[in-house]
């Protein structure tokens, strides 16, 4: 429904130095939501346990699904990086 949008989206022209291409940079930021996901929700727990509230335990399963959401966007957002080769600047930095 929104792919009209994604065709139309014909912006990049070829840029010299082009470290992460744009898809790379949307999973990206795609994953950074999923983990501020799982960071709210944790933090929403741990006000609900301070503040004694008995229910604090249904957090778990929503911090379940945030969790499954977030490796499924991390997951995503490393295959691209594999198959697009677009991450070979982050290969140089990794040193180990
Ligand atoms: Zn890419």
């Amino acid at each position: 429904m929104d792919s009209q949008a994604d065709l139309n989206n014909s912006r990049q022209r070829g840029t010299k130095s082009q470290q992460y291409c744009d898809e790379a940079k949307r999973l990206l930021g795609l994953f950074g939501e999923a983990v501020q996901d799982v960071l709210i929700l944790h933090e929403q727990q741990f006000h609900a346990v301070v503040e004694g509230d008995i229910t604090a335990n249904r957090f778990d399963l929503l911090i379940h699904e945030a969790n499954r959401h977030k490796q499924n966007a991390k997951y995503k957002y490393m295959m691209h990086l594999q198959e697009h080769a677009c991450s070979s600047l982050h290969d140089e930095i990794d040193d180990d």
